[in-house]
């Protein structure tokens, strides 16, 4: 097999055969010609079901998470309530992380509920609550790591060895390490969801989503739910987020290098109280952390000593980094998680504290990045 960056530009990508074109096309059709009644070319019949751009993100995706099967969503939670929609029935049980991303735990809580699943939210690196959390009627383990925003790092073979014991599927939201820092498939994971949007993407540009499955089976009713709900990802995103994979490495490479030097200033600061990190050899799982990743990432969370007062006036008083919501792109982004992202788990077990400020360290010049942070927290 060929390496991460040559597959991340190659793989599905292949030169157009009519035109030679070297970036894949975006096909914005709705339909296509048939050669007599049923017969299609190539397998192309409506572009719900599938369009060639998004086919060459999807072989991508595939390939960069050593997964059989790529599938490419209009969002992150487009991917999502697929996957738990196919893999779940009325009565099943789904195990999320404690700290799950908020709007995984909306879709859980708010709506799976609604139509019968059951769920418990257990911190995944106890790995005997997890143990404890099983029921017979559980089908799925889901897994981020890191988590968003507190950064928690869980073990996915362990948590895969769990899950296939009980007979439930691990899912991984492998938004925040990105493929190129960590791989679940390989750990022993089922399926990998990603939020497109973020580092895949890379450039806050689109919204998306996608799903990577393991083994064939999967794929092939993942892949029937995807045309049969409709949340597909149209050409043009699809041929964003593949765009933006072929620089994944290098981004990745420079996140993680800027994101250890603001670790390093943040933790000399006298007005920082903690700073959460799988980098830290502090950090509660820096081992497990250390083990499954090559990289510990671009996403930096941090609070101070002044309580949540002084973490909204952080927030206001950067320039270089932006206050906005979503991660992974190319430029700095800070945000407070209580008030904006995991606003809608405030009063639930998942409620994050109010004092804690979340960095998407970008790939500007750390100077200035170090700069910026300098004044803002004088
Ligand atoms: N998973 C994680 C870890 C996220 O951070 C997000 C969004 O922030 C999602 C899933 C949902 O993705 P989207 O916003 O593309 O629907």
């Amino acid at each position: 097999m060929t390496g991460f960056n040559t597959r991340a530009i190659h793989a599905g990508q292949e030169p157009d055969p009519r035109t030679g074109a070297v970036a894949v096309p975006i096909y914005a059709t709705s339909t296509y010609k048939q050669d007599g009644v049923g017969g299609l070319r190539e397998g192309y019949e409506y572009s719900r079901s599938a369009n060639p751009t998004r086919t060459a993100l999807e072989e991508a995706l595939a390939a960069l998470e050593n997964g059989v099967r790529g599938l490419a969503f209009a969002s992150g939670l487009a991917a999502e309530d697929t996957l738990l929609r196919t893999v779940c029935r009325p009565g099943d049980h789904v195990i999320l992380p404690g700290d799950a991303y908020g709007g995984t735990f909306r879709l859980v809580a708010r709506v799976l509920t609604n139509w019968g699943v059951e769920y418990t939210p257990v911190p995944l690196a106890d790995l005997d609550a997890v143990r404890a959390a099983i029921r017979p009627s559980t089908k799925v383990i889901w897994c981020e790591t890191p988590t968003n925003p507190l950064l928690g790092i869980a073990d996915i073979e362990a948590l895969a060895g769990i899950a296939h014991e009980a007979g439930a599927r691990l899912v991984v939201d492998n938004t925040f390490a990105s493929p190129y820092l960590q791989q679940p498939i390989a750990l022993g994971a089922d399926v990998v969801v990603h939020s497109t949007t973020k580092y895949l993407g890379g450039h806050s540009d689109v919204v998306g989503g996608a799903l990577i499955a393991a083994d064939a089976t999967l794929g092939d009713e993942l892949a029937f739910h995807q045309n049969a709900m409709g949340a597909i990802a149209g050409p043009f995103d699809s041929w964003l987020v593949l765009r933006g994979i072929k620089t994944l490495g290098v981004r990745m490479d420079r996140h993680c290098t800027n994101a250890g030097a603001v670790v390093d200033f943040l933790t000399a600061h006298p007005a920082v109280s903690s700073v959460l990190y799988p980098g830290l050899p502090s950090h509660p799982n820096h081992d497990v952390a250390a083990r499954q990743m090559s990289g510990f990432g671009g996403m930096v969370s941090f609070t101070l000593k002044g309580g949540e007062e002084t973490a909204l006036k952080v927030c206001g008083l950067v320039s270089l980094f932006t206050l906005g919501e979503s991660l992974g792109g190319v430029e700095s982004l800070i945000e407070h998680p209580g008030r904006m992202t995991h606003a809608s788990v405030a009063g639930s077990p998942l409620e994050v504290p109010n004092d804690l400020v979340r960095l998407s360290v970008g790939i500007e010049d750390i100077g200035d990045l170090i700069d910026d942070l300098t004044s803002a927290l004088a």
